[in-house]
């Protein structure tokens, strides 16, 4: 999921300076369970705005705010509330704010920083585990990602400061170079740690990202 964090309510109404009247967008799927963007907050960011003589002018939560259709489709159902709108806060990933900008000519903000995408660790905790690289090394790496998970991304570790299992940068986090060699040990295939991995290539997440499904025409 994407994990996302409240920016200070002083910088959103600092973004909502010119907005006398606001729409609210939302997000059912990662907003709501980092707490960011669900029912609870909703309701809460009205009473806020609120108070700060603010109209808000109704609001919507889309199943995921990412999907670009679905929002269109929401605004459309809200088209009065919307319309009446100096501006839209959303409070999703910047992902569905983009939604929102594609959805509306009105002007969007977003309530939200959008961190890394996370693995949820039990309620309310997450850690990154994957960036995104577009190459992945697993299949070398005993399934742990030394790209996000070792804090200096190398591909040939562990490092000189690893201290029993511990990383030096962050002591409070596992090396995760000594967690690839405890699987790797495992598995029995220890040969992988002396295999020397070329300089990483970037090539392949060359911003921004596009990618089209190939979709099985059959019959053909
Ligand atoms: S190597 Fe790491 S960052 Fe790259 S795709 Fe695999 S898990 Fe993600
Ligand atoms: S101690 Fe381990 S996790 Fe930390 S930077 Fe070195 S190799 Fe990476």
């Amino acid at each position: 999921m994407i994990v996302t964090r409240k920016k200070p309510f002083e910088a959103i109404l600092k973004e909502l300076e010119d907005a006398g009247s606001v729409f609210l967008i939302g997000c059912a799927d990662c907003a709501t369970v980092a707490e960011t963007g669900g029912e609870d907050q909703i309701k809460e960011m009205t009473e806020k705005l609120t108070a700060e003589g603010k109209e808000v002018t109704g609001n919507v939560i889309p199943e995921t705010g990412c999907h670009e259709l679905d929002v269109k489709k929401e605004f459309r159902a809200h088209k009065e509330e919307v319309g009446r709108a100096d501006a839209i806060l959303c409070m999703s990933c910047g992902a569905g704010c983009q939604s929102a900008r594609d959805a509306t000519e009105k002007p969007v903000y977003p309530a939200n920083d959008s961190i890394f995408l996370g693995n949820v660790m039990r309620v309310g905790q997450f850690e990154e585990k994957c960036r995104l690289c577009g190459d992945c090394v697993l299949d070398l790496t005993g399934g742990i990602c030394p790209v996000t998970r070792c804090h200096k991304g190398i591909l040939n570790g562990p490092c000189g400061g690893t201290n029993e299992g511990k990383c030096e940068v962050d002591p409070e986090k596992d090396c995760a170079w000594t967690l690839i060699y405890q699987q790797l040990e495992r598995e029995g295939k220890l040969d992988r740690m002396r295999a020397i991995q070329a300089p990483k290539n970037w090539g392949p997440v060359l911003k921004p990202g596009r990618h089209v499904l190939e979709r099985d025409k059959g019959g053909e």
